[in-house]
């Protein structure tokens, strides 16, 4: 372990035409995501010279990781595939390594954990909506669940197959206990006004995971509980998911403070920038 050299292996060497060779498709794939934030985050030059950089820099990780550790990254669509590369940042010399790089090493993995995020998203958000419904779909209906809510770490819930698709349930009665604790207002704005609901007669407020459920494969402990679930009116809802970035990071800033020993007490490790790599801000 200790002879491996961190350096700007060549794009014509073997090792790297083997992993390009193995996860051309999924590689292929980052690289658009890559694209598409950097291009956003860019306003608007393109900026596809990152993006390849981005996508370099992941298979030199990858080459890292299999020569120190003598293990065989199999899929890059998986956060175990991400906590094993992120092995490799407890190494001193990487860490000197990245610092001479500008932390553009650094800066990949928050563009690789933006990616994982991602592409669980629009999954995920459909079991969200179902979680937000009065009248769920008949078969995302099984992905809710009740439970007993305790108030200690518990390990995260088994994903269940449902028409061809993974999905991490959700339990109904923590959206409940957080809607409870918000008192059925908007907790960004308490002035935020919306409309009494047919199915409880309360106040109309949404149920939102703050580390969403997206990124529940990041975790060993269970993100579903009502700490990390905030009740937004729809219009904040709909902006913590589709605003500006500029937007999204005071929302999450904001939440993430007052939820941060939540997190502490709940064993889950997060810090903001990772939060904000969730929503696709890279810095
Ligand atoms: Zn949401
Ligand atoms: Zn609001």
């Amino acid at each position: 372990m200790d002879n491996f050299e961190f350096h700007h292996k060549s794009t014509q060497s073997n090792d790297y035409i083997n992993v390009i060779e193995k996860h051309k498709n999924e590689l292929e794939e980052f690289k658009k995501y890559a694209n598409y934030l950097t291009e956003k985050a860019g306003k608007a030059t393109k900026n596809s010279q990152k993006a390849s950089s981005y996508m370099r820099s992941l298979v030199r990780l990858i080459i890292g990781y299999e020569t120190l550790y003598g293990d065989n990254i199999d899929t890059l669509h998986s956060f175990d595939t991400y906590k094993k590369l992120m092995k490799i940042t407890e190494i001193e010399r990487f860490k000197e390594f990245n610092k001479n790089t500008n932390h553009f090493y650094s800066a990949t993995f928050g563009c690789f954990l933006s990616y994982l995020t991602y592409l669980n998203s629009e999954n995920e958000e459909m079991v969200d909506l179902e979680l937000n419904k009065n009248t769920p779909d008949k078969e995302k209906s099984d992905l809710i669940i009740n439970e007993e809510i305790g108030s200690k770490s518990i390990k995260r819930k088994e994903k269940r197959l449902i028409q061809n698709t993974y999905f991490y349930p959700r339990n109904y009665k923590e959206s409940l206990e957080a809607k409870k604790k918000s008192n059925w207002v908007c907790e960004f704005d308490k002035s935020h006004k919306t409309f009494i609901n047919e199915s409880d007669g309360k106040p109309h407020v949404e149920a939102h995971h703050l580390i969403p459920m997206a990124a529940q494969g990041l975790y060993e402990n269970s993100i579903d509980f009502s700490g990390n679930i905030i009740c937004l009116c729809p219009t904040c809802h709909r902006r913590i998911h589709h605003s500006i970035n500029e937007d999204k990071k005071v929302m999450l800033k904001y939440f993430y403070n007052k939820r941060r020993n939540i997190y502490k007490k709940m064993d889950i490790d997060i810090d903001v920038n990772e939060l904000y790599k969730m929503y696709g801000i890279l810095k």
